[in-house]
């Protein structure tokens, strides 16, 4: 809760955040389930905001299914690395990969394991190790937000691994919670649409509003206000429990869909004008056609929508599986 209103009072004034993978992520994800060193090692730069952490979950054949993930470890043992892992294998969509100085990454442990999440184990890894490489990947509006990873031989210490071996899974589950939980994306939702009122209050942005449709903006602009409102709320039941469960899906999933409905809104109220995507003269610099690109992932990014649901339906609702 502290770390709530924290938030929430830095997101209000604007302060930039300094890698919030490792503040948000990884450092409650420590706290729980780290060791006494691993805390020690890791917390302080965290929070210093001196070392950049990603997140290295995903593989191309491994998403919503994130069971089936392949990237390989095996235990190994020699005097020059001691007791360590040989990793193998390949992460994608790793957001902020090519800034990170860490990756927490899961690997496979045991191929054989039935159920497939039995056999995954969670990895504290330096980019810097030999055998890991990471290549930017270009998006649609020519930025590079994320990364492939790739592991060949990488020697990872066994001191590095949080949790048991073949147990990383329930670590990675209460990282995902972590990531879903919070209040940041309802601070930059509200900001966005008092942008937008104020914007449509001045003579410059009447004149850019969409040909005879100031009812029409008035009705979905208190919509989207309404919707954000809620979501303050979801956002504060979603941070109950310390370490939060199935109301941090019911975050993520209303926060990421009007994400969309709030970029939306605004290619409405501005009509042609919301379609330019150079800055100069457009609409409120083109913030919301900006928007609307990004929204377009954020029904994806921290588990697609429909996983969501069925979190929420599993463990929230307790709905049976089949
Ligand atoms: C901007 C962005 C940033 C990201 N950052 C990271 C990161 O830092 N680290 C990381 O590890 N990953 C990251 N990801 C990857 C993200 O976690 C995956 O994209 C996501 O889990 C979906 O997996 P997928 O892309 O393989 O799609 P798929 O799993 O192939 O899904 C495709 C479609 O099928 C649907 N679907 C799949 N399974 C089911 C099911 N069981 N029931 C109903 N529908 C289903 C999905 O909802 C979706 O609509 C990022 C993604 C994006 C877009």
């Amino acid at each position: 809760m502290e770390e709530f209103i924290l938030q929430e009072e830095m997101m209000r004034a604007r302060v930039p955040t300094v890698n919030g993978i490792g503040a948000f992520l990884l450092g409650p994800t420590l706290l729980a389930h780290g060791t006494d060193e691993q805390r020690a090692e890791h917390l302080p730069p965290i929070a210093r905001g001196e070392r950049a952490w990603a997140q290295g979950f995903s593989e191309p054949e491994a998403g919503s299914d994130l069971a089936g993930l392949r990237t390989r470890a095996v235990r190994a043992n020699d005097e020059e690395h001691g007791d360590h892992y040989v990793v193998d294998g390949q992460k994608v969509w790793t957001s902020l990969g090519h800034n990170a100085d860490w990756l927490f990454v899961l690997v496979r442990t045991d191929p054989d394991a039935a159920p497939k999440h039995r056999g995954i184990t969670f990895l504290l890894v330096d980019v810097n190790t030999p055998g890991v490489t990471v290549r930017p990947i270009r998006d649609i509006r020519g930025d590079a937000p994320f990364s492939e990873i790739f592991f060949e031989g990488a020697r990872v210490p066994v001191a590095n691994r949080v949790g048991e071996e073949n147990r990383g899974w329930y670590v990675a589950m209460d990282a995902l919670s972590f990531e879903r939980a919070g209040i940041g994306a309802t601070i930059k939702h509200e900001q966005a649409i008092a942008s937008l009122v104020e914007h449509i209050g001045t003579p410059e942005g009447r004149e850019q509003l969409r040909d005879g449709w100031e009812r029409g903006a008035r009705q979905e602009i208190a919509r989207r206000y309404v919707e954000m409102r809620v979501l303050y709320n979801i956002a504060r039941f979603s941070v109950t429990n310390p370490v939060p469960g199935y109301e941090a899906s019911v975050n993520q999933l209303f926060s990421a869909e009007l994400h969309q409905r709030l970029a939306r809104t605004g290619a409405h109220v501005f009509g042609k004008h919301g379609l330019l995507w150079q800055r100069r003269g457009a609409p409120l610099g083109a913030a919301f056609t900006h928007m609307r690109m990004d929204s377009v992932a954020a029904t994806f990014l921290g588990g697609a929508s429909e996983i969501q649901r069925n979190v929420i339906a599993t463990r929230g609702l307790g709905l049976p599986r089949s």
